[in-house]
């Protein structure tokens, strides 16, 4: 019998740091926004001899937020260290970070997939996922562990062109985050999880936009795999550059089970450093993988150590928002959401807070509120690709018009038109309602007058109906809408016609 094997992967997620400024000198970090290519500049972060670098205070605050977002210790002594290798795109010959004493160490982050450890967090496990457990787990454990979290810089970018390649060093030493995980991810859905929320922590803390196209957050997969029920680590590779979840997530598949085939067939995996060719779909080998040796590293000796005081990590921790996590226990404790409704919601900051403030205004329950910000809502944000901080849309508006639906004023199709044109144009639900003549009827008289004219029109479907055809039922409802322009109020449409053609019933 063929030995199943699982995969061992860990994480290395890099992010760079939104400061004004670079790492270690006084250019402007935002590198996107520069005119021309070589015009952020000067000779420290050219690496011209002489220079001298500068630790950038705002960076280490965001580091440190970020530590203790991901429940790192701080180390209040820490070092920089030189990484020597040559590289074009690294004018020095050594890129300035962090290694023997990171800014931040041994921290952890809860996942709703399964990982070997468990999770100090209940209820946190969404139902339908994370059932197939990896099978030399613990348990039911959704944690995973984060090695550390240091400051380093980022490279130079290089355009290669046919035969030569351009540099351009605005982007060389932009304040880049290495955010390192413990080899505790037993699946590609757990990968995607535990990325997916740092992406979301780094944005809620704002140190870091998340826009992956731009390249501003990387990440890269260490990937080994195992015999089911083996304790042992076995040789890794490391995929380099993932610059989309998607591409995560396809490379780590592939390269899963590229290495099982290797073992199937008697091979051993060699470790090395592999590319992703995302239109190939397959990993690409780059170099056979360096040890840390290789890079020789020694500490940087142009910058003095980093000490932090109690107070200073303090005052950190004080900056602390409330992050996916909490917020998204709240809003199941205090809202009555389930859990993957308060996850959608929570899932970005600002949708976050938009749920919030109209909830804020409207009567109606959080359920209620929820399926319509994240059905009609978000589809014209998808459709329209209005970003939801350019929502115009005031919440009690918005609130208005659901509690309108609620309280039977209007039916919840017309309503949709209306808030497509509160997001458009703007204005007062209630106005809206009135101009176009949508106010929802929930007069038994009228609808009975209604369903009772449908039903002798139409002696034939009627009797279809009633000789098993229930599918029609839809139908007659359609023509109720039809007739009442979609005014009247389904539940007494529906009731009327149901007893309507129990007494046509032969
Ligand atoms: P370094 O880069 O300093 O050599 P490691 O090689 O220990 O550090 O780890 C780098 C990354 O590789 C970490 O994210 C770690 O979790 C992961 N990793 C280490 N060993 C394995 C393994 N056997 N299989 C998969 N991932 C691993
Ligand atoms: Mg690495
Ligand atoms: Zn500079």
């Amino acid at each position: 019998m063929k030995p199943t094997y699982e995969p061992v992967i860990g994480l290395e997620i890099h992010g760079e740091l939104l400061t004004n400024s670079k790492m270690f000198c006084g250019c402007s970090a935002d590198y996107g926004s520069a005119p021309e290519p070589n015009t952020n500049i000067c000779p420290t972060c050219t690496g011209l001899p002489g220079a001298m670098p500068v630790v950038n205070k705002k960076a280490t605050e965001l580091a440190a937020l970020v530590g203790l977002a991901l429940n790192c210790s701080i180390n209040k002594h820490n070092t920089f260290a030189r990484k020597n290798y040559y590289y074009p795109d690294l004018p020095k010959g050594y890129q300035i970070s962090q290694y023997e004493l990171p800014i931040c160490e041994k921290g952890w982050l809860d996942v709703d997939a399964p990982s070997p450890y468990p999770s100090t967090l209940t209820g946190t496990r969404p139902e339908g996922r994370g059932d197939s457990l990896p099978p030399s787990g613990e348990g039911l454990g959704m944690r995973v562990r984060v090695r550390r979290v240091h400051i380093e810089e980022d490279t130079a970018k290089l355009a290669h062109e046919k035969n030569y390649a351009l540099i351009d060093f605005n982007r060389a030493g932009v304040p880049l985050l290495e955010i390192v995980s413990e080899p505790d991810i037993r699946t590609v859905e757990t990968a995607l999880d535990y990325a997916t929320k740092v992406r979301a922590i780094l944005r809620y803390l704002g140190v870091n936009s998340g826009d992956m196209e731009k390249g501003v957050l990387r990440f890269e997969a260490n990937i080994s795999v195992r015999p089911v029920g083996s304790d042992e680590f076995r040789t890794r590779t490391e995929i380099k550059n993932l610059n989309s979840f998607r591409a995560l997530v396809r490379a780590s598949q592939y390269e899963i089970e590229r290495q099982i085939k290797i073992y199937e067939d008697g091979g051993m995996v060699v470790q090395e450093t592999l590319g992703w060719d995302d239109v190939r779909g397959v990993t690409t080998s780059q170099r056979s993988k360096e040890e840390a040796h290789d890079y020789r590293y020694f500490p940087e000796p142009d910058l003095p150590p980093l000490q932090f005081s109690d107070a200073w990590i303090e005052s950190i921790r004080s900056r602390l928002p409330e992050l996916p996590e909490a917020k998204t226990s709240r809003f199941i404790s205090d809202f009555g959401l389930t859990l993957s409704d308060a996850r959608f919601l929570t899932s970005e900051l600002s949708l976050a807070n938009y749920f919030e403030s109209v909830f804020a205004k409207s009567k109606s329950s959080a359920k209620t509120v929820h399926s319509w910000i994240a059905g009609e809502f978000m589809r014209y944000l998808n459709d329209s690709g209005v970003d939801i901080e350019e929502v115009t849309l005031p919440p009690e508006s918005f609130a208005k018009l659901i509690d309108m639906v609620t309280e039977k004023n209007v039916s919840g199709n017309n309503a949709k038109v209306v808030l497509a044109d509160l997001l458009k144009d703007g204005g007062d639900p209630q106005e809206i309602v009135k101009a176009k003549n949508l106010a929802q009827v929930s007069d038994e008289g009228f609808i009975q007058e209604i369903v009772t004219k449908i039903l002798s029109d139409n002696p034939k479907e009627v009797d279809e109906y009633n000789a098993g055809k229930e599918t029609l039922f839809q139908w007659f409802m359609g023509q109720v809408a039809r007739a009442t322009k979609g005014k009247a109020d389904p539940n007494v449409a529906k009731e009327l016609m149901v007893k309507g053609l129990e007494e046509r019933r032969k």
